[in-house]
């Protein structure tokens, strides 16, 4: 885990800190009401138990409030956060760190002692798991509980030193454990991160065609169901570029389909450096068509920029090998308002058939789309199969809008 990973992780740590601790809240307060309340400990010394135990209510409480608020503090500084959540883990700790020293060096508490020394062991194995994310506050915390007791021993109670000896082994044991703890918290962190970050790879790969490096088509018609609702709701304009390369298959038949790719890629380098707004949308539609969405650009600004596009391709030559190719290509325009009634392949067919007016005109050239949309609330028809004879029967015929 990498200190920038654990800087990324901050806030993710606060929350799981704060997640994983909930079960330590009630359990000083259950813990210290059995000892007290089950030994008598509380008639023998009611100016000990009464007041300890209010103030676990009172920090239980605290802590409490402290999970329910912790996300809205956090807001108002992180330091302000991690001082509270510090605080509110500490003061508790420190209460139970001195009724375990005082139930050492104390006058008649050896009736508590054992139980004291169980339940701080169990508080401790269970803090060392709930702060394994963050050693300075597990160890704090180990130290906060713990040390007083051992110091206690060695100054008043020599007696006791055999508990002494096993606190030590019991510290000894619990750092392993922690530092087991803190090792897979951050590993397992680590691993969710790198799942993300290749997760975000492949959503990215699945969006763009390997020949070209530019967007697919399932990419582009995603992208064009957004801009499409986005422009029906704000009344914007659409503009869709369908652009198809002429006579590509003479390239491929003469120079090979490896030449034709690099004539596929070249083209698609051109078309990037034509269409540079972050809004503009450049795609390979199909085999040697592709596909550019310029949302808000009107049509007459967007058919200058695929005239210049159109001249810039007849131009230039495209490298491949040793030898350079150089072809056509022809564009067909469209520009809608969006409609949320109307499927917005109406606008992929209007630019398509612009494209096929320029292929039937000759080639090498720009159209423009001068059909508007049918209106939303009429039905409209769409080919969905053709016959051989090219004619439409009345049965393949589908209302698909409307
Ligand atoms: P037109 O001017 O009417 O568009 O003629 P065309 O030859 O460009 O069109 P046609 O549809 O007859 O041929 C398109 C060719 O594009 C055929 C196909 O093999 C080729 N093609 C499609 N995808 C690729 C590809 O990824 N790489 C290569 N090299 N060729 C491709
Ligand atoms: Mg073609
Ligand atoms: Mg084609």
């Amino acid at each position: 885990m990498t200190p920038e990973l654990k800087v990324q992780f901050r806030e993710r740590l606060i929350q799981d800190l704060a997640e994983r601790s909930i079960p330590g809240i009630p359990a000083y307060i259950a813990l210290w009401s059995v000892i007290a309340f089950a030994t008598g400990f509380h008639h023998s010394h009611p100016a000990v138990a009464y007041p300890a135990w209010i103030g676990f209510l009172v920090v239980s409480s605290l802590r409490l409030l402290y999970q329910l608020l912790y996300k809205n503090l956090y807001r108002f500084g992180p330091k302000l956060g991690d001082g509270l959540f510090l605080t509110s883990v500490m003061i508790p700790a420190g209460l139970w760190g001195g009724l375990f020293t005082y139930c050492i060096a104390g006058p008649e508490t050896a009736t508590i002692r054992p139980l004291m020394v169980m339940a701080t062991a169990g508080l401790c194995s269970g803090a060392m798991s709930s702060f394994a994310p963050d050693r300075k506050i597990a160890i704090s915390y180990l130290a906060v509980i713990i040390l007083p007791a051992c110091s206690s021993i060695i100054v008043f109670a020599h007696d006791l030193m055999p508990l002494f000896y096993l606190m030590l082994v019991f510290i000894g044991f619990t750092l392993l454990q922690l530092s087991r703890g803190h090792r897979e918290y951050w590993t397992a962190l680590g691993n969710e991160a790198a799942l993300a970050e290749k997760t975000r790879q492949l959503e990215d790969i699945s969006k763009i065609d390997a020949l070209t490096g530019i967007y697919n088509r399932r990419h582009f018609n995603q992208i064009l169901q957004f801009e499409w609702k986005r422009g029906s709701r704000e009344k914007r304009l659409l503009t869709l570029i369908m652009m198809d390369i002429d006579h590509f298959k003479h390239i491929n038949d003469t120079y090979g389909h490896l030449a034709g790719d690099d004539y596929l890629k070249g083209v698609a380098a051109i078309l990037k450096g034509a269409f540079k707004r972050c809004s503009d949308v450049i795609a390979r539609y199909g085999g040697e068509e592709f596909a550019v969405l310029l949302p808000g650009t009107p049509l007459e600004d967007a058919a200058a920029m695929a005239e210049n596009l159109r001249q810039a391709i007849a131009s230039q030559t495209v490298k491949s090998g040793r030898i350079r190719l150089k072809a056509t290509v022809s564009l067909g325009l469209a520009s809608v308002t969006p409609d949320f009634r109307i499927p917005p392949e109406q606008l992929v067919s209007l630019a398509d058939k612009a494209l096929y007016t320029a292929k039937n005109k000759g080639r090498n050239q720009v159209q423009c789309a001068d059909a508007p949309l049918p209106p939303a609330n009429a039905p409209f028809l769409a080919v969905v199969e053709k016959t051989p004879a090219g004619a439409l029967p009345d049965s393949k015929k589908k209302v698909v809008g409307g």
